[in-house]
Parts: C-alpha cells; sequence; structure tokens
C-alpha cells in the first residue's frame, strides 16, 4: 500500500501554517538510565521501590525523584507509637536521618497517591500523613508553623493535605524542563497564594 507524502498535503500544510508549526516534531529518544520504564512506574505505584538518600535525585526546588519522575519517600524501618511522615522534599528531617543513621538509611519511595503507602513485598501497608518539615521548607501554598497568623491555616492545610493536590503544583511525572516548571510553581504562587515567609523575605532584601 502506498502512503501518501504528507509533506505535500495541501490540507495538512495548511492545518501547519495555521499552528505555525514550521518544524517537525520533538523526539526525545528514551534512555532508561534516565526514563522510568513502564514496569518501574507500575511498581513505584504499586509496591514502591527500595531506595537510599543517596540514589535519589534531588530536584533543584528540593523535591526528590527517582529517574524522571518525582516521588515520596519514608523510612522502611520505623519505632512503633511514633508518628510517621512521608517526605515531598529533602527537609532537614530526612537530612538528619542519613546523617545520624547512616547514609544508607533504606528507604521507600513510592508514587501512590494515598495512604496506606505499600511497603515492598510486605503484606501490611503503612499509614503515615505528610511531613510539616517538608511543606515549610517548599512554603508549600503558604504554610508555616512558626509565623503566629499562619499557624491555624497551616494546621488546616496539614490535616487536608492530598498528594493529588501537591502534585497539581509539582509534575508527578514526566520531569521534562524543570527550570520552566520551578518558574512556573514560582509565578503560581505568587499570583494565587500567599507568599512563604521564606520567599517574601527573599522579595524584600531586593
Ligand atoms: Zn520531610
Amino acid at each position: 500500500m502506498q502512503l501518501p507524502d504528507f509533506d505535500q498535503f495541501e490540507p495538512l500544510l495548511e492545518l501547519r501554517r495555521q499552528m505555525d508549526a514550521r518544524k517537525l516534531g520533538h523526539f526525545e529518544l528514551f534512555d532508561p538510565a534516565l526514563h522510568l520504564t513502564g514496569e518501574e512506574r507500575s511498581r513505584l505505584e504499586n509496591q514502591g521501590i527500595a531506595i537510599t538518600l543517596s540514589q535519589l535525585r534531588i530536584l533543584p526546588d528540593m523535591t526528590l525523584a527517582v529517574k524522571n519522575g518525582r516521588v515520596v519517600v519514608f523510612e522502611q524501618m520505623y519505632e512503633k507509637g511514633k508518628k510517621q511522615h512521608f517526605h515531598v522534599a529533602l527537609c532537614p528531617k530526612l537530612e538528619m536521618s542519613a546523617d545520624f543513621g547512616s547514609p544508607q538509611v533504606p528507604l521507600v519511595a513510592t508514587t501512590c497517591l494515598h495512604s496506606p503507602f505499600p511497603v515492598l513485598n510486605h503484606q501490611k501497608r503503612r499509614s503515615l500523613s505528610v511531613c510539616p518539615d517538608c511543606l515549610a521548607m517548599l512554603g508549600y501554598k503558604g504554610f508555616s508553623l512558626t509565623r503566629n497568623r499562619r499557624i491555624r491555616y497551616s494546621e488546616q492545610l496539614l490535616r487536608y493535605f492530598e498528594l493529588t493536590d501537591f502534585f497539581k503544583v509539582y509534575t508527578l511525572y514526566p520531569i521534562r524542563n524543570l527550570t520552566l516548571s520551578v518558574k512556573k510553581e514560582l509565578l503560581h504562587e505568587t499570583v494565587n497564594e500567599p507568599a512563604s515567609g521564606r520567599r517574601r523575605r527573599r522579595v524584600s532584601d531586593q
């Protein structure tokens, strides 16, 4: 069967002119060292993967990624009776767990969006809530537990925190052009949401 030559197909050429699409499409070759495979993505979502802090990718906005996908992480070991958190960024607590425990402290990375989270091959999933230090460090939606005027608002934010909302601000997958997405988030925060204390100070310093 002879396929038509779409480079000479006038209706398509006209459409491309209207769209101002002068160049042919851009394709990124799949590289398993940089891009998550379908199998890895499904494992991240359904079981989580065992990882250490040194193997995680820390993005310029301090959120956490495995290859080209953002993840949340939590410690594999836990003390009974202590409130358990999952981290969305490299907050001081996550950093400390690695410093004082071991740089190889075993973590689980997952893209599961609801607690209880899968813990590798264990039958029992784990109920965890978001780490307040991560939200404070990111200034997520103006989160702060130290600024009096924000405490009540921040406690509500913590209580009703949803990863699905979080990943609307910080793209879950794929992370394509991070510089651009970080800029967009900053813009989004400045326009629609109260700026964090950290950012506000930075602005007033200028
Ligand atoms: Zn944290």
